[in-house]
């Protein structure tokens, strides 16, 4: 099974991405967490990415594409993963078809997308907390952490996104309507596209999202 997520920034796309991959080891790839890695890192594709991300636009395509496709190199041919945050244009959605047929590589079996109202993005995005050490997604009310400031899981301190501030937000929700939602056409057009309400409660989306799975037959009864 692979599937594309697609929707404004805060839908749920990385937490349901993260239960995938937890409970049905479905590989989360996300294009944002290999780019902050490579921020991290402090390697000249980072630096270079880095000054669009902070100011909450897109990298160029180039840049990603690559990154995300050498990603892809090493998956097994018939791997199940989740692409989280990639594509974001349709030159990117064109580019990574093009990778995965060129290698022999199963295709992408359906684009879904996480609808949600911008005045939920906001709330969520400026309470969302990220563990430091193990990457989980918290939010100060939504899914607060046991102790404050601290990861349920691996104790690791909880950090807000830098990018997750109110002025930033609007600038990436302008960029998603207006770069990433051609793409909704691009999967339509495919008979890929499916749709999923991102204003519920992260476990009902992710039953919701199971349900469809089923339905669809990409998803066993049992799993
Ligand atoms: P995300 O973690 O998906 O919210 O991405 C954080 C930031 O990384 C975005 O605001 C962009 O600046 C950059 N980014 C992530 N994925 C992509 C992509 N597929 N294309 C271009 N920029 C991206």
């Amino acid at each position: 099974m692979r599937l594309v997520f697609l929707g404004p920034p805060g839908a749920g796309k990385g937490t349901v991405a993260a239960l995938l991959d937890d409970r049905l080891r479905v590989m989360h790839l996300s294009s944002g967490d290999m780019l902050r890695e490579a921020v991290r890192r402090g390697d000249p594709l980072g630096q270079e990415a880095n000054q669009y991300m902070k100011a909450g636009t897109l990298v160029p395509d180039q840049l990603v594409t690559g990154l995300v496709l050498r990603h892809l190199e090493g998956v097994e041919p018939r791997e199940s993963f989740v692409l989280d945050g990639f594509p974001r244009t349709v030159e990117q959605a064109q580019a990574s078809d093009e990778a995965l047929a060129g290698r022999g590589q199963a295709p992408i079996d359906r684009a879904i997308n996480f609808e949600i109202a911008p005045k939920t993005v906001v709330e969520r995005l400026v309470g969302r907390r990220i563990c430091q050490r193990c990457g989980i997604i918290y939010h100060v009310t939504r899914i607060p952490p046991r102790r404050a400031s601290f990861c349920d899981r691996c104790g690791g301190p909880l950090k807000a996104r830098t990018d997750d501030k109110p002025e930033t937000i609007l600038k990436r929700l302008a960029v998603y309507h207006e770069q990433t939602e051609p793409l909704l056409a691009f999967y339509r057009a495919q008979g890929k596209l499916r749709v999923l309400s991102g204003e519920y409660p992260i476990q009902e989306q992710y039953e919701t999202l199971m349900d469809l799975l089923k339905k669809e037959q990409l998803v066993s009864d049992a799993g």
